[in-house]
């Protein structure tokens, strides 16, 4: 059986950019040689036993050669296996696909192009920049800044670039952009023609500069711009001050780190990022399902649910939904209603303030006689107590238990680095500060869901930054925000 080698372009870094084609068939294939700039987001699609070979070359030194690349691409093909190449951007831009292409095809090994979302494009789409644009640019042209050693740097038409009516876009071009700006302008190209340099479009912390080609190669100097870069000419550059849609968002450039169980901390990881915030996934805990057997709720006039995983295990393993037809049901907070409404369940009673106190407030006027509380083994006992001492008959029912996640050392380090640490339960705090130590915390800022987590962090000798209201990951965001010094829009 002969393999196949799927050359594919991985985007310019946002691993969002990925095409679905990509995904495919980076999560079937046997092999995968990827080169430096492709991100772990990326290579998290792959089979969890596909062989990750870095073929990556850092800056111009190359770690593996162009000849032992392709010689890996026609063994590991030859031999029958699913092969992916992964590249960056797109793989005949720039990206020396055509000529592993040609060298499959020499050898006789069936290979598929899969294009890829371009830097070129993509970073200054992220920055506002528009490559062409009605009355100011009708054409566009991708050149190389860099180009290959062997050949004479003036195997560059620097007239008919000069000449050329539209945008040039420049890949590789930071160490030579002096250079390519004194030849445009040596040609024609108008001196006060703007100029945007992109430093890592889509990705972290990208930074857009705007100059003009008399002083751009100053500019760059001036502020540090590193590869990999996008250099940009023509008069649509100047769209960046209007159009500039990334760093207008409230979080842009605001580090923050996650502590809840990787399960839930997607949800709140996705709406921070697409404020413009770098989140730091750091899961210092995660719930195992505990082997509870759920009674026979049809005995209970009341069922109250703390956490939007209590709802799930209790809705998972309830025998007959008709056992629940005739009792109340009390959601602490609105993402444990949510999560009991996926399950076919609108909750009855949920209080204004997502804690255990606004439940019991809730609940005052309720008539209950035999209450179940279901929740996890550690939960706080404001609620029972608030009932019993009502002379509520209250049955516990704990469905999953908390345990620490091992935190690596490169997450600690990202954690400690961040801009804010925030906190979803008090077990958050406790498991965080046991996996990456008080240290962790000197230099964040600190961001606590609501009482009971800001007196935990209280307990360990923090003070929290700020504390949501609502208590909920909502009202969490809606604090960063502010706190970052800006508004929602
Ligand atoms: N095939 C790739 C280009 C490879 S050449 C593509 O289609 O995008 C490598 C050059 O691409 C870098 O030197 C830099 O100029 C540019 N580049 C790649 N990723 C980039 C990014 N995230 N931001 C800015 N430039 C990038």
């Amino acid at each position: 059986m002969s393999g196949i080698v799927h050359l594919v372009g991985a985007g310019p870094g946002d691993a969002g950019l990925l095409t679905v084609r990509a995904v495919e068939v980076i999560a079937r294939a046997d092999v995968i040689l990827y080169d430096r700039l492709i991100g772990p987001e990326v290579l998290a699609h792959a089979r969890s036993d596909a062989e990750l070979i870095d073929v990556g070359k850092e800056g111009g030194g190359p770690q593996v050669a162009q000849s032992e690349t392709e010689r890996l691409l026609v063994e590991h093909g030859g031999s029958g296996r699913r092969v992916v190449r992964l590249k960056g951007g797109d793989p005949f831009v720039f990206g020396r696909g055509g000529e592993e292409a040609l060298v499959l095809r020499e050898a006789g090994i069936a290979f598929e192009i899969v294009p890829g979302v371009t830097s070129g494009i993509a970073a200054p789409a992220y920055a506002g920049i528009p490559v062409t644009q009605r009355e100011l640019s009708s054409a566009v042209a991708f050149v190389t800044g860099h180009e290959d050693p062997d050949k004479e740097e003036s195997a560059l038409d620097w007239p008919g670039l000069a000449g050329f009516p539209g945008t040039l876009v420049f890949y590789m071009a930071v160490r030579t952009l002096p250079r390519i700006a004194e030849r445009l302008v040596s040609h024609g190209r108008s001196p006060s023609e703007p100029v945007a340099v992109i430093e890592r479009g889509t990705l972290p912390g990208q930074r857009t500069l705007v100059a003009t080609l008399a002083d751009v190669a100053e500019r760059v100097k001036r502020e540090g711009i590193r590869a990999p870069a996008i250099t940009l000419v023509g008069e649509v550059a100047s769209l960046h001050d209007r159009l500039a849609w990334l760093e207008a968002r409230p979080l842009h450039g605001v580090k923050i780190a996650v502590t809840r169980a990787r399960a839930q901390a997607s949800a709140l990881g996705a709406t921070l990022r697409e404020l413009g915030a770098t989140v730091i996934e750091a899961p210092a805990i995660r719930t195992v399902a505990l082997p509870a057997e759920v009674p026979d709720l049809s005995r209970y006039d009341l069922v109250c649910v703390t956490s939007p995983n209590g709802a799930h295990e209790l809705l998972t393993r309830v025998y007959d939904a008709r056992s629940l037809a005739g009792v109340r049901i009390a959601a602490i907070g609105p993402g444990t209603a949510r999560a009991l409404a996926e399950h076919g369940i609108v909750a009855d009673v949920v209080p204004d303030r997502a804690v255990a106190e606004g439940l019991v407030e809730a609940l005052e006027g309720v008539s209950v006689d035999h209450a179940l509380i279901a929740r996890g083994s550690e939960g706080r006992d404001v609620l029972p107590d608030a009932l019993r001492e009502r002379g509520v008959e209250v049955d516990i029912l704990p469905l999953y238990k908390t345990v620490a996640e091992p935190l690596d050392e490169e997450t600690r380090e990202a954690a400690a680095s961040a801009d804010f640490v925030t906190f979803t339960s008090a077990s958050t705090v406790r498991y965080f500060l046991e996996a990456a130590g008080p240290a962790a915390l000197q230099a964040p800022r600190i961001a606590s869901i609501g009482p009971a987590t800001s007196a935990e962090l209280r307990e360990h000798g923090f003070e929290p930054d700020l504390e949501a209201d609502p208590h909920t990951p909502d009202g969490l965001v809606e604090a960063l925000v502010i706190s970052a010094g800006r508004r929602l829009a």
